[in-house]
């Protein structure tokens, strides 16, 4: 009774072994002769029972393993210990390799004496390729000098270093793996529990980003912008986190000087702007004074003065009338920028309008004026109207004395501004005076050739850059110039 239930369950368990299919079991005699071999050993490995059994098991090993004897080297260890344990590529039926994770196990009989050996197999390619994966990631991160690069165990310990790290933390490999990221973090952000918050975030959004004020191992303090990765293991668990700073330092101090300087400039130009205003509007009383007082002078004594007198007197006025709109068009500078109602314009509508009150100059010219299609947008309708009304003007102006001026407005747009084209077949300019044009009271000719103060494209240039825009020429002498120039899209009203 006894005896036949053994052999059941020795019949029960060599089925068992059969039909097992995640590992490749197999019986070797002595020699390494395949004796068994089980539904998994012909999933693993390719052959059936048939056509590998009574082979040598040394078929499944690399030809450098055969060389290096390391099959037979596996056997004697599991001859002398009794056990040995092996990872290493080897080969299927169809010549393909897989890794394997393989235990050879000696088998004795009862009297103590080898009959041969089992041999478990388990596949672990997939985990093998995963490895090699991490181990290339592993080794490139650890050359990466600028940024520290660094995986977490799930409570926030350390578990590599990377040369980045060295370089922006200060600490050696040795000094710091094991310990906690929290070394990283100021005490008041260690108080309000600000290092496990962002475990906690990466945890639940699958990233966290933040920027702010770290500590580095003597102490001194980095401005770093930190990202905090969850990590899963081949099973899709979460085993830590990757935790990627960079230092902003520089970029951060760049950024708040080049912010101080915007203010410092804004506010030069605003001191600028009130000078300008204040001189510009203090001086139009004397003047004022001056330009009446020439005037009753040459009617009331017009007949005490000589020719030469009355000469002087039409300078004087003229000087006067001069000056007079040099003030008021430094006054009118200083106000640019401070119309703060932006609201729809129609430039087309616009454009009718300035050529209508340009009328008189327009026909003693016999100028030609084309306007394309141009759109509506959103900008202070005061200051745009000198915009065209400067251009156009100085395009009928800057004519050549042997053409009719002929001026052409038109627009095209980009994703986020406006560019405006006034175009001319005047004069034209000179490359090298391209740019100096657009300052304050900068003339090319004398007055006596072309009248005006020199002021109308330095108005041009600051309302464009109110409207967040530029203004830019090209032109060629003799043959005309186009003048361009840009209005942001959406721009609000400003507060
Ligand atoms: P103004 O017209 O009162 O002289 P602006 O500031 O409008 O002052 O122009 C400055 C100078 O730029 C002009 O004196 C002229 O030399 C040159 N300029 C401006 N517009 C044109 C143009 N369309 N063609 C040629 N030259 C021009």
């Amino acid at each position: 009774m006894m005896k036949s239930n053994l052999q059941f369950d020795h019949e029960m368990l060599q089925n068992a072994i059969t039909e097992i299919d995640e590992y490749a079991i197999i019986l070797l005699n002595p020699e390494g002769d395949i004796i068994e071999w089980n539904t998994g050993a012909e999933k693993i490995k390719g052959y059936s029972a048939d056509e590998i059994i009574g082979k040598n098991f040394k078929k499944f090993y690399t030809l450098n393993d055969i060389n290096l004897k390391k099959p037979d080297v596996l056997l004697q260890q599991a001859k002398t210990f009794g056990k040995a344990n092996d990872e290493g590529w080897r080969i299927k039926k169809d010549g393909t390799t897989f890794w394997a994770s393989v235990v050879i196990t000696a088998v004795h009989n009862d009297a103590g004496r080898l009959i041969g050996y089992s041999k478990v197999t388990r596949d672990l390619t997939l985990k093998k390729q995963y490895e090699d994966h991490l181990n290339r990631i592993n080794n490139a991160i650890s050359d990466v000098s600028d940024y520290a690069i660094i995986l977490l165990n799930k409570d926030g310990i350390i578990q590599n270093w990377n040369k980045g790290a060295q370089n922006i933390k200060g600490y050696e490999a040795d000094e710091i793996i094991g310990k906690s990221f929290t070394q990283f973090y100021l005490d008041e952000d260690i108080a309000l529990n600000r290092p496990f918050q962002l475990l906690n975030e990466a945890t639940i959004n699958g990233k966290a980003h933040e920027e702010g004020l770290r500590k580095r191992k003597d102490g001194s303090t980095f401005w770093a912008h930190v990202t905090i990765y969850p990590v899963k293991n081949l099973e899709g668990e979460m085993t830590g986190f990757s935790k990627v700073t960079r230092d902003l330092t520089e970029k951060k101090t760049a950024e708040t000087e080049r912010l101080k300087y915007i203010s410092e400039i804004e506010n030069k130009n605003h001191e600028l702007e009130q000078f300008a205003y204040i001189a510009s509007h203090d001086l139009q009383e004397p003047l004022r004074t001056i330009s009446s007082l020439t005037s009753l002078l040459s009617l009331s004594y017009k007949d005490c003065i000589d020719q030469e007198g009355v000469k002087m007197m039409d300078y004087l006025q003229d000087a006067s009338s001069r000056m007079t709109n040099l003030i008021t068009g430094l006054l009118e500078y200083s106000r640019i920028g401070k119309d703060r109602s932006f609201s729809k314009v129609n430039t087309s509508e616009m454009i009718n309008g300035v050529i209508a009150d340009l009328d008189s100059r327009i026909k003693a010219q016999k100028a030609e004026i084309i306007i394309n299609k141009l759109p509506n947008i959103v900008a202070s309708d005061l200051e745009i109207r000198q915009l065209f009304q400067n251009l156009i003007s100085n395009g009928v102006k800057f004519h050549k004395p042997d053409s009719t001026p002929k001026v052409e407005i038109s627009a095209t747009e980009n994703e986020s501004e406006w560019v405006f084209e006034v175009k001319d077949n005047g004069i034209g300019i000179p490359e090298e005076d391209q740019e100096s044009i657009f300052m304050i009271y900068k003339r090319l000719h004398p007055r006596e050739k072309f009248e005006g103060t020199g002021i109308g494209l330095a108005h041009c240039k600051k309302i464009t850059e109110v409207h967040q825009g530029k203004i830019w020429i090209e032109s060629e002498p003799n043959k005309g110039s186009s003048f361009f120039f840009s209005i942001k899209k959406g721009l609000n009203k400003k507060g």
